[in-house]
């Protein structure tokens, strides 16, 4: 899982697109604990400040994502102290709630089939708030509690090994073959398929040629290690579903200039 693969620290013109998507999961993950235990608290969420998500190297040398929350007042509202290991929300219990509790907010609210269907990323009715306006873009709730699931399960995998069951990917297969479909408006002539012994992977040809393919990738995929396990040639190049749903112009462009 690329939990790590943030562009963390850097000055926006730095950035990375492609790293982009993950530092977008870290940063909905943060927002998705702001607001829970906010509600736990019953307080408002901007009592908390969501912090950007950091990278941490440990004294062994082990590197380690990091979520950061913080009491919004300067002098500390103290409120961030309830969320520690010995209080009374800890917040490894908290995270299992977020994950799993199906009558708990999240996912009681994120789950209303009308909301699932309209929102592919993130809206009012979920994420958005108006102190994250800055941030609306990158947060998206699917993502959100999939990099919580990768942080609280080690053996969880965001449908990498072609498992589905866990509520935020469920839907993903079908939104991946839809953003596949809509390439054929940005390319005239092109073709859809997915990869060979995995149907729910869609691929698309960069051209009417069929010399270069796009493959659709969950953003917390490792693409290298998917395309030596589903043996994709250099012919082939992984764009995450997140970016090919936000900027699919752009990030078309690049991946043309990427395959030659
Ligand atoms: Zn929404």
């Amino acid at each position: 899982m690329r939990l790590l693969d943030m562009d963390v620290g850097l000055s926006m013109g730095r950035r990375e697109p492609t790293r982009t998507s993950v530092r977008a999961a870290a940063i909905s993950a943060t927002e998705i604990l702001v607001q829970r235990a906010a509600l736990d608290l019953d307080i408002a969420p901007e009592e908390f400040d969501a912090l950007a998500p950091n990278i941490m190297v440990t004294a062994t040398g082990e590197r380690l994502p990091y979520l950061q929350l913080s009491d919004a007042l300067p002098n500390g509202s103290g409120f961030c102290r309830h969320l520690l290991g010995d209080s009374t929300i800890p917040v490894s219990v908290l995270i299992k709630s977020i994950l799993d509790e199906t009558n708990e907010w999240p996912r009681r609210e994120f789950a209303v089939e009308a909301h699932r269907r309209s929102c592919g990323s993130s809206c009012y009715r979920c994420l958005q708030r108006y102190n994250n306006r800055n941030f609306h873009g990158l947060l998206d709730w699917r993502l959100g509690l999939a990099y919580l699931r990768a942080i609280a399960d080690p053996s969880y995998e965001a449908g990498f090994d072609g498992d589905y069951g866990c509520f935020e990917v469920s839907d993903w297969v079908a939104s991946a073959m839809d953003l596949a479909e809509q390439t054929k408006t940005f390319i005239p002539g092109n073709t859809v398929a997915h990869a060979k012994g995995r149907p729910d992977i869609p691929t698309f040809s960069l051209d009417n040629s069929r010399g270069r393919w796009g493959v659709v990738v969950h953003p917390l995929w490792d693409a290298r290690k998917l395309f030596d396990r589903v043996g994709l040639d250099r012919t082939h190049i992984a764009i995450d579903s997140f970016e090919l749903a936000r900027r699919p112009l752009h990030v078309l462009q690049r991946a043309r200039a990427a395959v030659r």
